[in-house]
């Protein structure tokens, strides 16, 4: 079973200052960082990562939203990575997110909703692979 997946600290996340706040949990829960670096995506970056969305009415949005600043990737890696993950930082809407989790301790709005998690084995793979070279996950997978 993959035990990776990939988290990314969204714009908002940056401009509030809320970095520490969110790792701090995310440690708490028992995730490791395996890599980790701050990056302005391109249009055509984000648009590529969220491809999957681009028929979306939000689309748009959501790429001028993950285009906006600076966000933090990060490579994480935890048994059962992927689901664990989505529970710690719930529901899309942090409206409807169950107390405690990310989003709805940090979110604002079904859009600005903080963090990203992969929401499948498969495309956590890939979404790593979006952020980090094979050289750069090599180094520091080895233990
Ligand atoms: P998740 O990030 O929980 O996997 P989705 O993959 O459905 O959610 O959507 C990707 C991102 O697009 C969301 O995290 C959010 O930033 C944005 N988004 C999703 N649904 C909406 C919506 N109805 N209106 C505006 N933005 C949305
Ligand atoms: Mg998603």
């Amino acid at each position: 079973m993959n035990n990776k997946t990939l988290a990314i600290l969204k714009p908002d996340c940056v401009r509030k200052n809320l970095i520490g706040q969110v790792i701090s949990k995310i440690n708490e829960a028992g995730f490791k960082i395996k890599a980790m670096k701050m990056v302005h995506l391109t249009k055509e970056s984000a648009g590529g990562f969220y491809e999957v969305h681009k028929e979306r009415p939000f689309f748009n949005d959501l790429i001028a939203y993950m285009t906006s600043g600076p966000c933090v990737p990060i490579a994480l890696e935890k048994d059962n990575a992927v689901e664990d993950f989505r529970s710690l930082i719930g529901a899309t809407d942090p409206s409807k997110a169950a107390e405690g989790t990310i989003r709805k301790l940090y979110a604002e709005s079904i859009e600005q909703n903080i963090v990203h998690g992969s929401d499948s084995d498969e495309n956590a793979v890939k979404e790593i692979a979006h952020f980090f070279s094979r050289k750069e996950l090599l180094e520091n997978y080895s233990d």
